[in-house]
């Protein structure tokens, strides 16, 4: 997916704040990136607007060669249910629903065939096939996320898009999703997008965008999975929060 010159103004007339200034990056089909930034640099407005989930005020993103920014309320709905899945910090799961609930609303949100095999494949894929009639509350916070990362596949999205998916994690089960994700991307070609705070997060994505003041500071590709990632990406937000 690829974004070209977007802008995202917030409000109107003498109460305007550019979010983003004409920001241009693009994210390969296979790819991992992680998105790093100072608090109010834009992160969350570029993850919203790349989903679907809020409109660019000007410029193009193309998500499945189709320009998302172009589209009106309905369309992007359309779009995020076939082509973009999404994993939140809170996991957003759905309390009085089983895990295998859970991951089975897209399907029936975007009127497509439930198949039970596939759910459970689903599931059994973020190694949790042994718990699809469990509800959230009977599960740990990485069970959780995991079922959201299921519930996030289930459409096999073009693009994954992860809002601090640890955030609410401890650090052995945030590297469970983490292996997790880097897996889906090695193994299934998966190209996915992260906001996180976290330079161990972000060490195990391809490459880590960094944004100051809604423009683009700098992009930095990584070694795959290297132990000395985490210092380079720590030293390089020092140096833009400085
Ligand atoms: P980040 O996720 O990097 O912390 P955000 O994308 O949330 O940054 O915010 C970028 C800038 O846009 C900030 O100055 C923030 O205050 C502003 N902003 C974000 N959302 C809104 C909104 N709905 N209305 C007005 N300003 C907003
Ligand atoms: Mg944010």
């Amino acid at each position: 997916m690829q974004l070209l010159g977007v802008r995202k103004v917030y409000g109107s007339g003498d109460h305007t704040v550019t979010a983003l200034n004409r920001v241009s990056v693009g994210f390969p089909t296979g790819t991992f990136t992680a998105i790093m930034g100072p608090s109010g640099s834009g992160k969350s407005t570029l993850l919203h607007c790349a989903a679907g989930l809020d409109r660019p005020t000007e410029g193009q993103i193309f998500v499945a060669d189709k320009d998302v920014g172009a589209m009106d309320e309905g369309e992007r709905t359309i779009l995020r249910r076939e082509h973009i899945g999404f994993v939140f910090q809170a996991f957003n799961l759905v309390a009085s629903l089983t895990a295998a609930q859970n991951v089975e609303l897209p399907l029936r949100f975007a009127g497509r065939r439930v198949d039970r095999t596939d759910v459970l494949e689903a599931l059994a894929e973020v190694g949790l096939g042994e718990r699809s009639g469990h509800r959230p509350s009977e599960l740990s916070g990485g069970q959780q996320q995991r079922v959201a990362l299921a519930r996030a596949l289930i459409t096999r999205p073009d693009v994954l898009f992860a809002d601090e998916p640890t955030g609410a994690l401890d650090t052995s089960t945030s590297r469970e999703v983490l292996t997790l994700l880097r897996r889906l991307v090695d193994d299934k070609n998966q190209t996915t997008i992260m906001v996180t705070h976290d330079p161990v997060a972000a060490s195990y994505a391809d490459v880590v965008v960094f944004l100051k003041d809604g423009q683009l500071a700098d992009r930095v590709a990584l070694k795959p999975v290297d132990p000395s990632n985490p210092a380079l990406i720590a030293a390089q937000m020092a140096r833009l929060e400085a």
